[in-house]
Protein backbone atom coordinates (compact mmCIF):
# COMPACT_ATOMS: atom_id res chain seq x y z
CA UNK A 1 0.00 0.00 0.00
CA UNK A 2 1.27 3.32 -1.24
CA UNK A 3 0.44 6.75 0.02
CA UNK A 4 0.61 9.80 -2.50
CA UNK A 5 0.29 13.67 -1.79
CA UNK A 6 -3.55 15.20 -2.31
CA UNK A 7 -1.72 17.72 -4.67
CA UNK A 8 0.50 15.55 -6.66
CA UNK A 9 -0.37 14.52 -10.40
CA UNK A 10 2.86 12.39 -10.67
CA UNK A 11 2.11 10.12 -7.85
CA UNK A 12 5.46 9.93 -6.01
CA UNK A 13 4.59 6.64 -3.60
CA UNK A 14 5.47 6.58 -0.50
CA UNK A 15 5.21 3.48 2.55
CA UNK A 16 3.16 4.34 5.38
CA UNK A 17 6.02 4.45 7.78
CA UNK A 18 7.93 7.84 6.12
CA UNK A 19 4.24 8.99 6.02
CA UNK A 20 3.87 9.29 9.23
CA UNK A 21 7.64 10.07 9.96
CA UNK A 22 6.87 13.39 7.54
CA UNK A 23 3.54 14.47 8.53
CA UNK A 24 2.78 16.52 5.80
CA UNK A 25 4.01 16.21 1.84
CA UNK A 26 6.26 18.50 0.60
CA UNK A 27 4.39 20.38 -1.65
CA UNK A 28 1.95 21.42 0.81
CA UNK A 29 -0.64 18.88 0.16
CA UNK A 30 -1.60 15.80 2.52
CA UNK A 31 -1.36 11.97 2.61
CA UNK A 32 -3.70 9.76 1.03
CA UNK A 33 -3.58 5.97 0.12
CA UNK A 34 -3.00 5.51 -3.88
CA UNK A 35 -6.03 2.97 -3.65
CA UNK A 36 -8.76 2.32 -1.13
CA UNK A 37 -8.24 -1.41 0.55
CA UNK A 38 -11.28 -3.37 0.32
CA UNK A 39 -13.18 -4.57 3.78
CA UNK A 40 -15.30 -7.58 2.48
CA UNK A 41 -18.65 -9.28 4.22
CA UNK A 42 -16.75 -12.43 5.68
CA UNK A 43 -14.05 -9.87 7.15
CA UNK A 44 -16.52 -7.64 8.74
CA UNK A 45 -17.75 -10.50 10.11
CA UNK A 46 -15.21 -11.88 11.40
CA UNK A 47 -13.83 -8.82 13.19
CA UNK A 48 -17.35 -8.88 14.70
CA UNK A 49 -15.93 -11.74 16.73
CA UNK A 50 -12.86 -9.85 17.71
CA UNK A 51 -12.25 -7.68 20.64
CA UNK A 52 -11.43 -3.51 19.66
CA UNK A 53 -7.42 -4.05 19.61
CA UNK A 54 -8.40 -7.03 17.08
CA UNK A 55 -10.26 -5.01 14.76
CA UNK A 56 -7.95 -2.01 15.10
CA UNK A 57 -5.02 -4.32 14.21
CA UNK A 58 -7.14 -5.78 11.14
CA UNK A 59 -8.22 -3.29 9.64
CA UNK A 60 -5.09 -0.42 10.57
CA UNK A 61 -2.50 -3.68 8.72
CA UNK A 62 -4.66 -2.58 4.93
CA UNK A 63 -3.05 0.52 5.36
CA UNK A 64 -0.02 -0.20 7.39
CA UNK A 65 1.30 -3.17 4.66
CA UNK A 66 4.65 -1.91 5.91
CA UNK A 67 4.12 -3.33 9.51
CA UNK A 68 4.00 -6.65 10.48
CA UNK A 69 0.68 -8.07 11.91
CA UNK A 70 2.80 -8.51 15.16
CA UNK A 71 4.05 -4.77 15.53
CA UNK A 72 0.34 -3.38 15.07
CA UNK A 73 -1.87 -5.87 17.56
CA UNK A 74 1.59 -5.01 20.05
CA UNK A 75 0.51 -1.35 19.64
CA UNK A 76 -3.01 -1.27 19.41
CA UNK A 77 -3.31 -3.70 22.77
CA UNK A 78 -0.87 -1.34 24.59
CA UNK A 79 -2.83 1.76 23.18
CA UNK A 80 -6.84 0.46 23.95
CA UNK A 81 -5.60 -1.23 26.96
CA UNK A 82 -8.47 -1.40 29.72
CA UNK A 83 -6.46 0.72 31.83
CA UNK A 84 -6.55 3.66 29.62
CA UNK A 85 -9.81 2.87 28.09
CA UNK A 86 -12.07 1.52 31.39
CA UNK A 87 -15.35 -0.43 29.77
CA UNK A 88 -14.26 -0.80 26.30
CA UNK A 89 -12.54 1.65 23.76
CA UNK A 90 -15.22 2.85 21.80
CA UNK A 91 -19.02 1.41 23.07
CA UNK A 92 -22.06 1.54 20.93
CA UNK A 93 -24.93 3.19 23.10
CA UNK A 94 -28.72 3.21 21.96
CA UNK A 95 -29.92 6.11 23.09
CA UNK A 96 -33.29 6.38 20.77
CA UNK A 97 -35.22 4.47 18.47
CA UNK A 98 -32.76 4.25 15.44
CA UNK A 99 -30.27 6.96 17.31
CA UNK A 100 -26.92 5.04 18.47
CA UNK A 101 -24.08 7.22 20.45
CA UNK A 102 -20.81 5.86 19.25
CA UNK A 103 -18.74 6.82 23.11
CA UNK A 104 -15.53 7.66 22.08
CA UNK A 105 -14.00 9.57 24.91
CA UNK A 106 -13.71 6.61 27.71
CA UNK A 107 -9.72 7.58 26.70
CA UNK A 108 -6.94 9.10 29.45
CA UNK A 109 -8.34 12.68 28.62
CA UNK A 110 -12.01 12.36 27.93
CA UNK A 111 -12.14 13.62 24.64
CA UNK A 112 -12.56 11.12 21.42
CA UNK A 113 -8.44 12.46 19.90
CA UNK A 114 -7.10 9.69 22.76
CA UNK A 115 -8.37 7.35 20.12
CA UNK A 116 -5.73 8.50 17.76
CA UNK A 117 -3.25 9.86 20.18
CA UNK A 118 -2.68 6.97 22.19
CA UNK A 119 -1.98 4.77 19.23
CA UNK A 120 -0.29 7.24 16.64
CA UNK A 121 3.09 7.89 19.05
CA UNK A 122 4.00 3.93 19.01
CA UNK A 123 3.37 3.98 15.43
CA UNK A 124 5.66 7.47 14.89
CA UNK A 125 8.30 5.56 16.90
CA UNK A 126 8.18 2.79 14.99
CA UNK A 127 8.32 4.55 12.23
CA UNK A 128 10.91 6.35 12.92
CA UNK A 129 13.55 2.89 13.22
CA UNK A 130 12.24 1.60 9.82
CA UNK A 131 13.12 4.72 8.30
CA UNK A 132 16.24 4.67 9.42
CA UNK A 133 16.08 6.82 12.26
CA UNK A 134 18.02 6.08 15.57
CA UNK A 135 18.16 10.03 17.66
CA UNK A 136 15.04 10.29 19.89
CA UNK A 137 12.33 12.38 18.23
CA UNK A 138 11.35 15.82 20.59
CA UNK A 139 7.84 16.63 20.30
CA UNK A 140 7.09 20.23 20.64
CA UNK A 141 3.21 21.50 21.39
CA UNK A 142 2.05 25.12 21.63
CA UNK A 143 -1.38 24.01 23.12
CA UNK A 144 -4.44 25.98 23.91
CA UNK A 145 -5.80 23.23 25.89
CA UNK A 146 -6.96 20.09 25.03
CA UNK A 147 -4.52 18.98 22.79
CA UNK A 148 -1.52 19.16 24.80
CA UNK A 149 -3.01 17.17 27.16
CA UNK A 150 -4.27 14.52 24.80
CA UNK A 151 -0.52 15.08 23.36
CA UNK A 152 1.06 14.42 26.77
CA UNK A 153 -1.14 10.84 27.63
CA UNK A 154 -0.19 9.55 24.16
CA UNK A 155 3.36 9.91 24.15
CA UNK A 156 4.25 9.23 28.46
CA UNK A 157 6.47 6.50 28.49
CA UNK A 158 6.66 6.24 25.34
CA UNK A 159 10.39 4.85 24.44
CA UNK A 160 12.26 6.90 21.72
CA UNK A 161 10.14 9.78 22.13
CA UNK A 162 10.01 12.90 24.72
CA UNK A 163 7.63 15.81 24.89
CA UNK A 164 7.39 19.03 25.96
CA UNK A 165 4.02 21.15 26.05
CA UNK A 166 3.72 24.99 26.17
CA UNK A 167 0.34 26.63 26.97
CA UNK A 168 -0.68 30.47 27.60
CA UNK A 169 -0.85 30.85 31.81
CA UNK A 170 -3.92 32.89 31.48
CA UNK A 171 -5.09 31.00 28.55
CA UNK A 172 -6.33 27.61 29.42
CA UNK A 173 -9.37 26.65 32.36
CA UNK A 174 -7.81 25.95 35.62
CA UNK A 175 -9.08 21.82 34.66
CA UNK A 176 -6.92 21.94 31.44
CA UNK A 177 -4.09 23.72 33.96
CA UNK A 178 -4.00 20.94 36.38
CA UNK A 179 -4.78 18.44 33.74
CA UNK A 180 -0.85 19.10 32.74
CA UNK A 181 0.63 20.66 35.07
CA UNK A 182 -0.10 17.01 37.27
CA UNK A 183 0.90 14.96 33.97
CA UNK A 184 2.45 11.49 35.15
CA UNK A 185 5.55 9.84 32.95
CA UNK A 186 9.03 9.93 32.60
CA UNK A 187 9.59 11.98 29.31
CA UNK A 188 7.29 14.61 29.67
CA UNK A 189 7.93 18.35 30.36
CA UNK A 190 5.20 20.96 30.37
CA UNK A 191 5.71 24.65 31.35
CA UNK A 192 3.07 27.83 30.86
CA UNK A 193 4.43 31.03 28.88
CA UNK A 194 3.67 34.37 29.79
CA UNK A 195 1.63 35.43 26.71
CA UNK A 196 -1.41 34.06 24.74
CA UNK A 197 -1.75 30.74 22.65
CA UNK A 198 -0.52 32.89 19.74
CA UNK A 199 2.79 33.48 21.42
CA UNK A 200 3.29 30.46 22.74
CA UNK A 201 2.94 28.78 18.85
CA UNK A 202 4.55 31.67 17.52
CA UNK A 203 7.69 30.50 20.02
CA UNK A 204 7.27 27.08 18.66
CA UNK A 205 7.03 27.87 15.45
CA UNK A 206 10.45 29.53 15.79
CA UNK A 207 12.32 26.91 17.06
CA UNK A 208 11.39 24.58 14.63
CA UNK A 209 12.40 26.60 11.82
CA UNK A 210 15.92 27.51 13.84
CA UNK A 211 18.70 25.55 11.86
CA UNK A 212 21.75 26.13 14.72
CA UNK A 213 19.16 25.09 17.43
CA UNK A 214 18.75 21.83 15.31
CA UNK A 215 21.85 21.19 14.91
CA UNK A 216 22.65 21.78 18.68
CA UNK A 217 20.26 19.27 19.39
CA UNK A 218 21.01 16.58 17.08
CA UNK A 219 24.58 16.63 18.76
CA UNK A 220 22.99 15.49 21.59
CA UNK A 221 20.98 12.90 20.06
CA UNK A 222 17.82 14.68 19.06
CA UNK A 223 15.71 16.33 16.41
CA UNK A 224 12.38 18.05 16.53
CA UNK A 225 8.90 16.25 15.70
CA UNK A 226 5.25 17.85 15.90
CA UNK A 227 1.68 15.93 16.98
CA UNK A 228 0.47 17.22 13.84
CA UNK A 229 -3.29 16.63 13.75
CA UNK A 230 -3.43 16.27 9.84
CA UNK A 231 -0.79 12.82 10.12
CA UNK A 232 -2.08 10.34 8.29
CA UNK A 233 -0.81 8.28 11.85
CA UNK A 234 -4.00 10.42 13.79
CA UNK A 235 -6.64 9.46 10.94
CA UNK A 236 -6.03 5.90 10.41
CA UNK A 237 -6.92 5.04 14.02
CA UNK A 238 -10.33 6.87 13.81
CA UNK A 239 -11.14 4.20 10.58
CA UNK A 240 -11.77 1.63 12.92
CA UNK A 241 -13.78 2.73 15.44
CA UNK A 242 -17.03 3.49 12.36
CA UNK A 243 -15.90 -0.64 11.54
CA UNK A 244 -16.03 -1.46 15.01
CA UNK A 245 -19.59 0.18 15.70
CA UNK A 246 -20.96 -1.46 12.76
CA UNK A 247 -20.02 -4.91 13.92
CA UNK A 248 -21.87 -3.59 17.32
CA UNK A 249 -24.68 -3.32 16.01
CA UNK A 250 -23.73 -6.57 13.61
CA UNK A 251 -23.74 -8.62 17.27
CA UNK A 252 -26.54 -6.79 19.14
CA UNK A 253 -29.07 -7.74 16.44
CA UNK A 254 -29.63 -4.27 15.24
CA UNK A 255 -28.57 -4.64 11.80
CA UNK A 256 -27.53 -8.11 9.54
CA UNK A 257 -24.98 -7.65 7.26
CA UNK A 258 -25.37 -5.23 4.29
CA UNK A 259 -27.86 -3.02 6.32
CA UNK A 260 -27.40 0.60 5.73
CA UNK A 261 -26.37 2.73 8.73
CA UNK A 262 -25.45 6.57 8.33
CA UNK A 263 -23.24 8.31 10.64
CA UNK A 264 -23.27 11.78 12.13
CA UNK A 265 -20.32 13.47 13.40
CA UNK A 266 -19.98 16.91 15.07
CA UNK A 267 -17.13 18.56 12.48
CA UNK A 268 -14.35 20.97 13.35
CA UNK A 269 -11.06 19.69 11.07
CA UNK A 270 -12.82 17.10 9.30
CA UNK A 271 -10.61 14.14 10.31
CA UNK A 272 -13.33 12.40 12.40
CA UNK A 273 -16.17 12.56 9.40
CA UNK A 274 -13.65 11.71 6.60
CA UNK A 275 -12.16 8.71 8.33
CA UNK A 276 -15.84 6.98 8.34
CA UNK A 277 -16.20 8.25 4.65
CA UNK A 278 -13.07 5.90 4.11
CA UNK A 279 -15.04 3.15 6.01
CA UNK A 280 -17.49 3.60 3.63
CA UNK A 281 -15.18 3.78 0.58
CA UNK A 282 -13.47 0.16 1.93
CA UNK A 283 -17.08 -1.16 1.63
CA UNK A 284 -18.29 -0.70 4.73
CA UNK A 285 -22.08 -0.05 4.73
CA UNK A 286 -22.85 3.31 5.59
CA UNK A 287 -25.25 5.22 3.39
CA UNK A 288 -25.30 8.87 4.68
CA UNK A 289 -22.43 10.60 6.21
CA UNK A 290 -24.09 13.60 8.17
CA UNK A 291 -21.67 16.62 8.86
CA UNK A 292 -22.69 18.78 11.52
CA UNK A 293 -21.70 22.16 12.37
CA UNK A 294 -22.05 24.70 15.36
CA UNK A 295 -22.99 28.33 14.25
CA UNK A 296 -19.48 28.54 12.33
CA UNK A 297 -21.09 27.14 9.52
CA UNK A 298 -18.16 26.82 7.09
CA UNK A 299 -19.10 23.85 5.60
CA UNK A 300 -22.94 23.22 6.37
CA UNK A 301 -22.59 26.02 3.11
CA UNK A 302 -20.00 24.18 1.46
CA UNK A 303 -22.12 21.12 1.36
CA UNK A 304 -25.18 22.74 -0.12
CA UNK A 305 -23.86 25.23 -2.26
CA UNK A 306 -20.15 24.29 -3.56
CA UNK A 307 -18.85 27.11 -2.36
CA UNK A 308 -16.36 27.41 0.99
CA UNK A 309 -15.75 30.93 1.76
CA UNK A 310 -13.91 31.16 5.09
CA UNK A 311 -14.23 34.88 4.69
CA UNK A 312 -17.05 35.34 7.42
CA UNK A 313 -17.23 36.40 11.26
CA UNK A 314 -15.64 34.01 13.79
CA UNK A 315 -18.10 33.28 16.76
CA UNK A 316 -16.67 31.30 19.94
CA UNK A 317 -19.27 29.12 21.08
CA UNK A 318 -19.73 26.38 23.27
CA UNK A 319 -18.34 23.58 21.41
CA UNK A 320 -15.13 24.97 20.99
CA UNK A 321 -12.93 22.32 18.91
CA UNK A 322 -15.86 22.93 16.22
CA UNK A 323 -15.01 26.76 15.93
CA UNK A 324 -12.93 26.64 13.12
CA UNK A 325 -12.96 28.03 9.62
CA UNK A 326 -10.90 26.26 7.44
CA UNK A 327 -11.18 22.16 8.12
CA UNK A 328 -7.70 20.85 6.77
CA UNK A 329 -8.88 17.35 6.04
CA UNK A 330 -11.36 18.25 3.73
CA UNK A 331 -8.41 18.49 1.26
CA UNK A 332 -8.43 14.33 1.42
CA UNK A 333 -11.85 14.99 0.74
CA UNK A 334 -11.74 17.12 -2.46
CA UNK A 335 -8.74 14.78 -3.82
CA UNK A 336 -10.70 11.33 -3.91
CA UNK A 337 -13.65 13.15 -5.01
CA UNK A 338 -11.98 15.30 -7.59
CA UNK A 339 -8.38 14.93 -8.15
CA UNK A 340 -4.88 16.20 -7.70
CA UNK A 341 -5.29 18.75 -10.12
CA UNK A 342 -8.72 20.43 -9.19
CA UNK A 343 -7.79 20.16 -5.34
CA UNK A 344 -4.40 21.87 -5.73
CA UNK A 345 -6.37 24.84 -7.50
CA UNK A 346 -9.05 24.77 -5.43
CA UNK A 347 -6.61 25.62 -2.22
CA UNK A 348 -4.48 28.13 -4.10
CA UNK A 349 -7.58 29.76 -4.36
CA UNK A 350 -8.22 29.41 -0.33
CA UNK A 351 -4.79 30.69 0.13
CA UNK A 352 -5.09 33.86 -2.12
CA UNK A 353 -9.00 34.47 -1.89
CA UNK A 354 -10.39 32.90 1.18
CA UNK A 355 -12.53 30.90 -0.63
CA UNK A 356 -13.21 28.41 -3.87
CA UNK A 357 -16.05 26.77 -5.82
CA UNK A 358 -16.25 23.39 -6.96
CA UNK A 359 -17.97 22.09 -10.11
CA UNK A 360 -21.80 21.05 -10.25
CA UNK A 361 -20.73 17.41 -10.75
CA UNK A 362 -18.33 17.44 -8.07
CA UNK A 363 -20.46 18.90 -5.67
CA UNK A 364 -23.08 15.99 -6.73
CA UNK A 365 -20.33 13.31 -6.21
CA UNK A 366 -19.85 14.43 -2.92
CA UNK A 367 -23.39 14.64 -2.01
CA UNK A 368 -24.20 11.03 -2.42
CA UNK A 369 -22.45 10.86 0.49
CA UNK A 370 -22.06 13.96 2.54
CA UNK A 371 -25.08 16.09 3.89
CA UNK A 372 -24.52 19.35 6.00
CA UNK A 373 -26.71 20.58 8.91
CA UNK A 374 -25.92 23.50 11.50
CA UNK A 375 -27.56 24.07 15.13
CA UNK A 376 -26.95 27.08 17.28
CA UNK A 377 -25.92 28.20 20.67
CA UNK A 378 -30.22 27.72 21.85
CA UNK A 379 -31.19 24.32 20.35
CA UNK A 380 -27.99 23.07 21.20
CA UNK A 381 -28.16 23.52 25.09
CA UNK A 382 -32.18 22.86 24.51
CA UNK A 383 -30.97 19.19 23.27
CA UNK A 384 -28.49 18.64 25.98
CA UNK A 385 -31.65 19.49 28.32
CA UNK A 386 -34.14 17.65 26.20
CA UNK A 387 -32.14 14.39 25.84
CA UNK A 388 -31.41 14.13 29.63
CA UNK A 389 -35.29 14.55 30.79
CA UNK A 390 -36.89 12.33 27.98
CA UNK A 391 -33.95 9.74 27.66
CA UNK A 392 -31.95 10.03 30.91
CA UNK A 393 -28.77 10.35 28.49
CA UNK A 394 -26.06 13.74 28.90
CA UNK A 395 -24.53 14.57 26.42
CA UNK A 396 -21.51 16.85 25.79
CA UNK A 397 -21.56 20.12 24.29
CA UNK A 398 -20.28 19.19 20.55
CA UNK A 399 -22.43 15.69 20.50
CA UNK A 400 -25.57 18.04 21.11
CA UNK A 401 -24.56 19.47 18.06
CA UNK A 402 -24.40 16.39 15.95
CA UNK A 403 -27.97 15.06 18.00
CA UNK A 404 -29.18 18.23 16.80
CA UNK A 405 -28.45 17.77 13.27
CA UNK A 406 -29.22 13.84 12.85
CA UNK A 407 -32.75 14.62 13.81
CA UNK A 408 -32.74 17.73 11.48
CA UNK A 409 -31.56 15.17 8.79
CA UNK A 410 -34.39 12.48 9.78
CA UNK A 411 -36.93 15.34 9.80
CA UNK A 412 -36.67 16.34 6.26
CA UNK A 413 -35.65 13.07 4.85
CA UNK A 414 -37.99 10.56 6.44
CA UNK A 415 -34.69 8.25 6.37
CA UNK A 416 -34.68 6.36 9.50
CA UNK A 417 -32.20 3.95 8.94
CA UNK A 418 -29.89 2.93 12.11
CA UNK A 419 -27.94 6.41 12.51
CA UNK A 420 -24.25 6.25 14.39
CA UNK A 421 -23.41 9.61 16.42
CA UNK A 422 -19.71 10.19 17.25
CA UNK A 423 -19.94 11.05 20.69
CA UNK A 424 -16.84 13.03 21.20
CA UNK A 425 -16.51 14.14 24.75
CA UNK A 426 -17.81 13.06 28.16
CA UNK A 427 -20.43 15.60 29.05
CA UNK A 428 -17.61 16.46 32.21
CA UNK A 429 -14.86 17.88 30.16
CA UNK A 430 -17.44 20.83 28.65
CA UNK A 431 -19.46 20.20 32.70
CA UNK A 432 -20.00 24.37 33.08
CA UNK A 433 -21.69 24.68 29.70
CA UNK A 434 -23.64 21.57 30.38
CA UNK A 435 -24.67 22.32 33.70
CA UNK A 436 -26.38 25.88 32.11
CA UNK A 437 -27.83 24.01 29.36
CA UNK A 438 -29.68 22.21 32.19
CA UNK A 439 -30.68 25.44 33.44
CA UNK A 440 -28.39 25.38 36.51
CA UNK A 441 -26.20 28.51 37.86
CA UNK A 442 -23.04 29.29 36.15
CA UNK A 443 -20.29 28.38 38.39
CA UNK A 444 -17.39 30.81 39.68
CA UNK A 445 -14.72 28.12 37.87
CA UNK A 446 -15.00 24.90 36.06
CA UNK A 447 -13.64 22.66 38.83
CA UNK A 448 -16.79 23.13 40.92
CA UNK A 449 -19.05 22.80 37.64
CA UNK A 450 -17.56 18.90 37.84
CA UNK A 451 -19.40 18.48 41.42
CA UNK A 452 -22.09 20.28 40.86
CA UNK A 453 -22.83 18.56 37.73
CA UNK A 454 -22.67 15.19 39.19
CA UNK A 455 -24.71 16.26 41.77
CA UNK A 456 -27.55 17.91 39.26
CA UNK A 457 -27.45 14.75 37.40
CA UNK A 458 -26.90 12.01 39.52
CA UNK A 459 -23.93 10.65 37.47
CA UNK A 460 -20.09 10.10 38.41
CA UNK A 461 -17.70 12.46 37.36
CA UNK A 462 -15.27 10.63 34.12
CA UNK A 463 -12.36 9.21 35.90
CA UNK A 464 -9.66 10.43 34.27
CA UNK A 465 -11.20 14.42 35.66
CA UNK A 466 -12.38 12.79 39.00
CA UNK A 467 -10.13 14.15 41.54
CA UNK A 468 -8.54 16.97 39.74
CA UNK A 469 -8.08 19.17 42.53
CA UNK A 470 -5.92 16.56 45.03
CA UNK A 471 -3.46 15.86 42.27
CA UNK A 472 0.77 16.48 42.55
CA UNK A 473 1.26 19.48 40.91
CA UNK A 474 4.45 18.20 39.06
CA UNK A 475 5.35 21.42 36.72
CA UNK A 476 4.73 24.89 37.99
CA UNK A 477 7.38 26.97 35.86
CA UNK A 478 6.10 29.88 34.04
CA UNK A 479 8.60 31.53 31.49
CA UNK A 480 8.50 34.59 28.95
CA UNK A 481 7.96 33.38 25.21
CA UNK A 482 12.02 34.43 24.39
CA UNK A 483 13.82 32.22 27.28
CA UNK A 484 11.58 29.12 25.36
CA UNK A 485 14.60 27.63 23.42
CA UNK A 486 16.70 27.75 26.84
CA UNK A 487 13.98 25.72 28.35
CA UNK A 488 13.78 23.11 25.55
CA UNK A 489 17.74 22.78 25.43
CA UNK A 490 18.08 22.68 29.13
CA UNK A 491 15.42 19.67 29.08
CA UNK A 492 17.26 17.64 26.54
CA UNK A 493 20.69 17.75 28.47
C1 LIG B 1 -11.45 17.70 17.76
C2 LIG B 1 -12.87 17.61 18.20
C3 LIG B 1 -13.95 17.63 17.28
C4 LIG B 1 -13.75 17.84 15.79
O1 LIG B 1 -13.16 16.73 15.16
P1 LIG B 1 -12.52 16.89 13.72
O2 LIG B 1 -11.86 15.59 13.42
O3 LIG B 1 -11.53 18.01 13.85
O4 LIG B 1 -13.60 17.22 12.77
C5 LIG B 1 -15.25 17.47 17.75
N1 LIG B 1 -15.48 17.34 19.07
C6 LIG B 1 -14.49 17.32 19.99
C7 LIG B 1 -14.83 17.18 21.42
C8 LIG B 1 -13.15 17.45 19.58
O5 LIG B 1 -12.17 17.45 20.51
Amino acid sequence: MYFKSTRDTEEKKLLSAQVIKQGLADDGGLFIPTEIPELTESEVKKLATLPYPERAALVMGKFLTDFTYDELIADCEAAYAEASFPGGAAPVVNIEKNLYSLELWHGPTAAFKDMALQLMPRLLVRSLRKTGENRTALILVATSGDTGKAALEGYRDVDGVKIMVFYPVDGVSRVQKLQMATQQGSNVNVCAINGNFDDAQTGVKKIFSDTEFAAELDKNGYFLSSANSINWGRLAPQIVYYVSAYCDLMNEGKISYGDKINVCVPTGNFGNILAAYIAKLMGLPIDKLICASNVNNVLTEFLRTGTYDRNRKFHVTMSPSMDILISSNLERLLAFVAGPEKTAAYMKSLNTTGAYTVEPDVLAKINESFVGYYTDEAATGAEIKANFENLGYLHDTHTAVAVNAARQYEAQTGDVKPTVIASTASPYKFAADVLVSLGGDRPADDLEALDKLSALTNTEITSPLRGLGERAVRFTETIDPADMPAAVKNYTK
